[in-house]
C-alpha cells in the first residue's frame, strides 16, 4: 500500500520511490508507488500533476483497496525507482482553498450552528453546501459579512494549522465540528482552536498562508445553501479584475467606482425619459404623415379608400396609425414598418368595410414566408415589404 507522503508534510514536493505495481486504465498507463508525495482526487480535493522521471503524471487517484495510481504519459516498470516532483503552484493553491474551506465551515458552524457538506473545488471558484437546522436556503448580506470577517481575521491573526493521528482515547476526547465518517486512521486537522474536524486532505501550515477568503455567491441549491468562495492568489485575482473593471466603468462615466451605482440608475432614468419623448415625436409625426396618405391614397375596385405605405417606425406607431386614418369610414389602411423579411405589418379598416383584413393579411403573407392574421377589422403580422403590393391586388 502506498506511503502517503503528504499526510505528514503538505509542503514535500520532491520525492523519491520505487514502482510497485504498473497497468492501464482506460487505455493510458498507471503506475503505483511504495510511496508518494502526489495527492489523489478525494474529499472534493482534485489530484496534484507532476512528473515521474521523465514522465508526466496527468490524474492521480485511489483505488477500491485505498492504493494510490498515477496516470503517467511515458513508461514505468515494476522495480524502477522513480524520483516524482509535484507541480506546487497548482498544489499550494488547492491547499488555500481546502483550507479557506476550513474556516468557512467553522465560521458558519460557530455562527449559525449550520452544517457545512460536500466541497467542491473547482478550476476557478470552490462552493460547499450548508444544512440549517430549520431547513432555510438563504443567508442575507450581513451573515455572509459575518462569516467572511471571522474568517479574515482569523487568517490574520495567523494561528497554526495541525493535522495528525490521534489514537482512540484522543479521537474521543477531541472536540470535533462533525462526526468523522471513517472509523480507523481518522486523520484531524485543527486551525488555531476555533475549528477541528476529520480531513485526508493537504492544508497550509498556519492560517495566514490562506492570504485571503472571499464568499462570491450565497444561493440556494438542491434544498441548502450553496456558498461559493475564492482564496488565496485567486480571491486577489479576482479583487484585481473586479477594481480594473469597477474602475474602466467609472471612468468611462467620469465618476468613482463608489458612485457607479448612482451614475448607472441616473443614467438610465434619463435613457428612459428620451426613448419616451423619441416614442412620442414618431407619433406625431405618423399621424400628421397619415394626412398626406390619405391624399395620395388609392380606390379599391369597390370604391374604398386604400391607404398603402411603408412607414419609419414600430409597430405601436402602426397602430397609432391604423386608428387614425380607420376613424373616418370606407378606408382601408395596409401598413408596415421596418426593413427585411421581417416587416411589422398591419392590416386595418373602417367599421362598415366589409372585407376581412386577418384572412386578406394570411392570404396575402405566406405565400412570401412570412405570418400572420387576425380580426376581420384589424390584423397583424410580419413579413417582406412586399407584402403590401400582394394584398393591393386581392382587392
Ligand atoms: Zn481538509
Amino acid at each position: 500500500m502506498t506511503e502517503r507522503l503528504y499526510y505528514d508534510n503538505a509542503y514535500l514536493t520532491e520525492f523519491d520511490g520505487v514502482v510497485e505495481k504498473v497497468s492501464v486504465r482506460n487505455g493510458k498507463r498507471i503506475a503505483a508507488l511504495n510511496r508518494s508525495a502526489f495527492y489523489p482526487t478525494s474529499g472534493g480535493q482534485p489530484f496534484d500533476t507532476g512528473m515521474l522521471n521523465g514522465a508526466r503524471v496527468t490524474d492521480v487517484f485511489v483505488d477500491a483497496d485505498g492504493e494510490v495510481w498515477h496516470e503517467i504519459d511515458g513508461e514505468l516498470s515494476v522495480g524502477d525507482r522513480v524520483h516524482g516532483k509535484i507541480d506546487w503552484a497548482r498544489r499550494f493553491d488547492h491547499m488555500q482553498q481546502h483550507g479557506g474551506e476550513h474556516m468557512i465551515a467553522g465560521a458558519v458552524y460557530a455562527l449559525t450552528g449550520g452544517m457545512t457538506i460536500g466541497l467542491h473545488l473547482g478550476a476557478e471558484t470552490s462552493s460547499i453546501d450548508v444544512e440549517f437546522a430549520d431547513g432555510t436556503t438563504h443567508a442575507d448580506d450581513a451573515l455572509i459579512r459575518r462569516i467572511e470577517d471571522y474568517v479574515n481575521i482569523r487568517i490574520q491573526q495567523d494561528h497554526p494549522v495541525r493535522c495528525w493521528f490521534p489514537d482512540a482515547d484522543e479521537l474521543a476526547r477531541l472536540p470535533l465540528r462533525k462526526a468523522p465518517t471513517v472509523k480507523e486512521h481518522v486523520r484531524i486537522v485543527a486551525m488555531g482552536d476555533f475549528e477541528m474536524v476529520a480531513c485526508g486532505g493537504t492544508h497550509p501550515s498556519s492560517t495566514g498562508q490562506i492570504g485571503l477568503v472571499k464568499i462570491v455567491s450565497a444561493a440556494p441549491a438542491r434544498g441548502k445553501l450553496r456558498l461559493t468562495f475564492v482564496c488565496g492568489m485567486r480571491a486577489y485575482q479576482d479583487y484585481r479584475a473586479n477594481y480594473d473593471a469597477a474602475w474602466a466603468a467609472a471612468n468611462a462615466l467620469s465618476t468613482r467606482p463608489e458612485k457607479l451605482a448612482e451614475t448607472v440608475l441616473s443614467l438610465q432614468n434619463r435613457l428612459k425619459e428620451a426613448e419616451h419623448a423619441l416614442n412620442a415625436l414618431r407619433r406625431e409625426k405618423i399621424l400628421s404623415d397619415a394626412h398626406s396618405w390619405v391624399e395620395r391614397a388609392a380606390h379599391t375596385q369597390e370604391g374604398h379608400l386604400l391607404i398603402t405605405e411603408h412607414v419609419d417606425g414600430d409597430m405601436a406607431a402602426l397602430k397609432d396609425a391604423a386608428s387614425a386614418i380607420i376613424r373616418e369610414p370606407n378606408r382601408i389602411a395596409l401598413l408596415a414598418a421596418g426593413t427585411g423579411e421581417k416587416c411589422s405589418l398591419l392590416f386595418a379598416r373602417s367599421d362598415d368595410v366589409d372585407i376581412h383584413m386577418g384572412k386578406l393579411l394570411a392570404d396575402a403573407v405566406k405565400p412570401l414566408g412570412g405570418k400572420g392574421g387576425g380580426r376581420p377589422d384589424f390584423a397583424q403580422g410580419s413579413g417582406p415589404a412586399e407584402t403590401l403590393e400582394a394584398a393591393k391586388k386581392m382587392l
